[in-house]
């Protein structure tokens, strides 16, 4: 028998092998296939990646693949392709890539159970009785069949089949089922959804093109419809979709739409707080071919679909679809892999794009579709900018005349208002309001954040460094007396509230009164039903809603996040500005007042105009000329614990030297990172061609992180 070469990635954790190991087999065993291979003095398993007739010369003492498990693969071979390229990419192990796609090992336990079941005896033999001539006629000419089969259709009981089987009559075997049981998509479409005529031409575009669409539509036009529709087209065609979203548990509206298009058992949603149980339940249901649509957070782009047809990135520029630990992908670029490889379609939506997706669709790598009006040509809410360092508080803060007036105003009308805020806690940094800067730390010049003494005297802290310092009295830079906290926590404003309008139903909506889905669908309902006026929620929470009789929305401090003097915190802002306006106004006339203490930043008063293509074509600019990502790549290395800074000091002298030998454009620098307490550090590294300084470095026990999103 001929023999074949196959690469095994297996599940142990040793080191070394991350990346596979040959072994000889049979030349019947497809790639994606889970087998039980030697290593060592034990087996253990494996997932196989690739197969070659011919061994690679140096290769000896190749030893063989012990066993087949499962009829199918678990992976297709353009899934394995993805994973290939993630290694490649964020520069890690082939088995700390595929690691997302399985659920943890051990894998086998995501194959079908091994079942029971007869077949009749070669030699016929006189069977007695009826119940005996029933079970005999059921087995006719079949191969096999499963216990329960046989006594469900032959009615008959556990003693007659023993009595069969004592007798020679029938023999048992045991099997395990198929990976694949059904293939849904028999009924699948229920109600299409009807499009108007600019979402029929953006419709058009993305399925008649042949890269990825970036989907630019404003707050409101109408982009769940257009995935509809594009799922419907796939599922049409027997094949399957993957519908990411940001954050699953605040994504029901969607859900509900896309219920409606499909049979609940037909639909998986995947979300963070799955046991590990349900999630390999969810896998195996998944893999079995009974769902059409997968919906979910970043990890749900993993989902065991065998005829993959679209992929959707709902709000693409939305940060949480990077993932902070090995594999530290992006899953926008991820999916762009994965629907290369899988033949699909990958639609990005957003109404206030990420810089990177901006630059792709100007280079022609995106296609860029534009949707430009709200549903029914609802106008986008007029926006009001307050500055707060002109408003004289005196107690009130952070409730500006401006925004008292239009709050009655919705009360008088019994419409209802959001408000906005970017954090939870109290204050988070002293503001001058002369100069309008912040107070900074003269070892770090980052920004302090205000903290309080167990006695409640406030005082401050850097970070990154752990340096504590009094309030000054005046500012350092202009030395006025001036001086402001800003920042104040949804519960202080509450109360505020409370006091202010009494007469008001207030909800809050934050991570502390917000726990899972069902707390939401609740906050939802509320508002739905006209069981409160004022939704007062983190930003996290109230970004998506679609709330008809919303026509205020509030965001009473733009400048928090701000704070950190980090390259994309102004798209950030904006993004963030953009989605707070798009919650008012989306079915009567709506409005917006955005409070801040920097009126003129370019982000501010973009967002103030709905100005989104001239932000974007402005910061691309800046990015370009500044040399920042995306206009150049950029590596972090990571380094932690004992001795984590002189680690990270002589990476940085190796990063150095291996820029010079390169000739590369490259800047480096490192430092301790923001949040690490001074036990953490990083190296970062910018430059146009930065991947080629890799090889001359050493990884060990440093964390890779290319296109990080943190870099502070
Ligand atoms: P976006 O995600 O682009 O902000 P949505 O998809 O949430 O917008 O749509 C905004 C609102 O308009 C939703 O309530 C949606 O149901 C409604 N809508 C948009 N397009 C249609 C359509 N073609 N038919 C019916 N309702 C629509
Ligand atoms: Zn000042």
């Amino acid at each position: 028998m001929s023999s074949f070469f196959y690469s095994v990635v297996t599940a142990s954790r040793s080191s070394g092998i991350g990346d596979g190991l040959t072994y000889e087999g049979n030349g019947t065993i497809v790639p994606g296939s889970i087998v039980r291979v030697p290593l060592r003095n034990s087996l253990v398993e494996g997932i196989v990646f690739d197969v070659q007739s011919e061994k690679q010369e140096e290769l000896r003492d190749i030893k063989r693949i012990k066993e087949l498990l499962g009829d199918q693969p678990l992976l297709t071979e353009a899934q394995l392709r993805t994973v290939r390229w993630m290694a490649e990419y964020y520069v890690c192990s082939l088995r700390q890539a595929l690691s997302v796609w399985l659920p943890p090992p051990p894998w086998k336990r995501v194959l079908p159970q091994e079942i029971t079941g007869y077949r009749l005896a070669e030699r016929r033999l006189p069977v007695r009785g009826k119940k005996q001539a029933a079970v005999s006629d059921v087995l006719a000419g079949k191969e096999w069949m499963s216990d329960d089969d046989v006594r469900r259709e032959s009615g008959a009981s556990k003693s007659v089949v023993q009595a069969m089987l004592k007798k020679g009559l029938l023999i048992e075997e045991r099997k395990r089922g198929s990976l694949v049981v059904s293939v849904a998509g028999a009924s699948p479409v229920k109600e299409l959804p009807v499009l108007t005529p600019a979402q029929e031409a953006a419709y058009e575009q993305i399925k008649d093109g042949n890269k990825p669409a970036l989907l630019f539509g404003i707050t409101g036009s109408g982009k769940t419809e257009i995935y509809a529709q594009l799922i419907a087209d796939a599922v049409a065609q027997g094949k399957q979709a993957i519908v990411l979203v940001p954050e699953i548990l605040l994504t029901e509206h969607s859900i509900a739409r896309f219920e409606r298009l499909l049979h609940r058992s037909a639909i998986a949603v995947i979300h963070s707080k799955l046991t590990e149980r349900e999630r390999r339940e969810e896998w195996k249901r998944i893999r079995s071919g009974a769902v059409s649509l997968v919906i979910g957070s970043r990890s749900a782009l993993f989902s065991p679909l065998h005829r993959l047809g679209v992929i959707v990135l709902d709000e693409e520029h939305e940060w949480t679809y990077k993932n902070e630990q090995t594999p530290r992908y992006h899953a926008r670029d991820t999916a762009e892999a994965l629907a290369r490889h899988a033949g699909a379609r990958l639609v990005l939506g957003s109404a206030s794009p990420s810089l990177e997706s901006w630059a792709a669709a100007k280079s022609g790598r995106y296609a860029l579709v534009r949707l430009p009006e709200r549903y029914r040509q609802l106008p986008l809410p007029r926006v009001t900018v307050v500055d707060l360092a002109v408003v004289q508080f005196g107690t009130l803060y952070p409730f500006s005349p401006p925004l008292l007036r239009a709050l009655e105003d919705r009360l008088r009308k019994r419409e209802q208002s959001v408000l906005f805020l970017n954090r939870r806690g109290m204050a988070s940094a002293v503001l001058c309001l002369q100069c309008r800067r912040r107070i900074v730390c003269q070892e770090s010049q980052l920004p302090f954040t205000v903290h309080h003494t167990v006695q409640g005297r406030p005082y401050l802290l850097d970070h990154s460094t752990g340096v504590s310092a009094d309030i000054p009295p005046l500012c350092p830079h202009c030395k006025s007396p001036r001086l402001r906290a800003i920042g104040a926590g949804t519960q202080k404003i509450e109360t505020l509230l409370s006091t202010l309008f009494p007469q008001a139903r207030v909800i809050r909506a934050d991570s502390d009164t917000l726990t899972d889905a069902a707390d939401m669908r609740e906050v939802l309902r509320k508002m739905r039903e006209g069981e409160a006026d004022i939704l007062l929620g983190t930003q996290t929470v109230v970004k998506g809603l679609d709330l008809p009789n919303v026509t205020l929305a509030v965001v009473l401090l733009a400048d928090l996040g701000m704070s950190l003097p980090h390259f994309r915190s102004g798209e950030r802002v904006f993004q963030l500005l953009t989605q707070l306006t798009g919650r008012s106004g989306r079915a009567k006339d709506g409005e917006v007042i955005i409070q801040t203490f920097r009126p003129d930043a370019p982000e501010i008063i973009a967002a103030s105009k709905h100005d989104t293509e001239k932000f974007l074509d402005d910061e691309w600019k800046l990015r370009l000329h500044s040399a920042y990502p995306p206009a150049s790549g950029m590596i972090r290395f990571i380094t932690r614990g004992e001795g984590a800074q002189e680690r990270a000091k002589r990476l940085h002298a190796s990063v150095q030297r291996a820029i010079a030998a390169e000739k590369s454009d490259a800047k480096s620098y490192v430092a301790p990172t923001f949040w690490g307490g001074g036990r953490q550090w990083h190296v970062l590294i910018r430059g146009t061609d930065i991947k080629c300084l890799l090889p001359s470095l050493d990884l060990k026990d440093v964390s890779v992180d290319v296109d990080p999103l943190e870099t502070m």
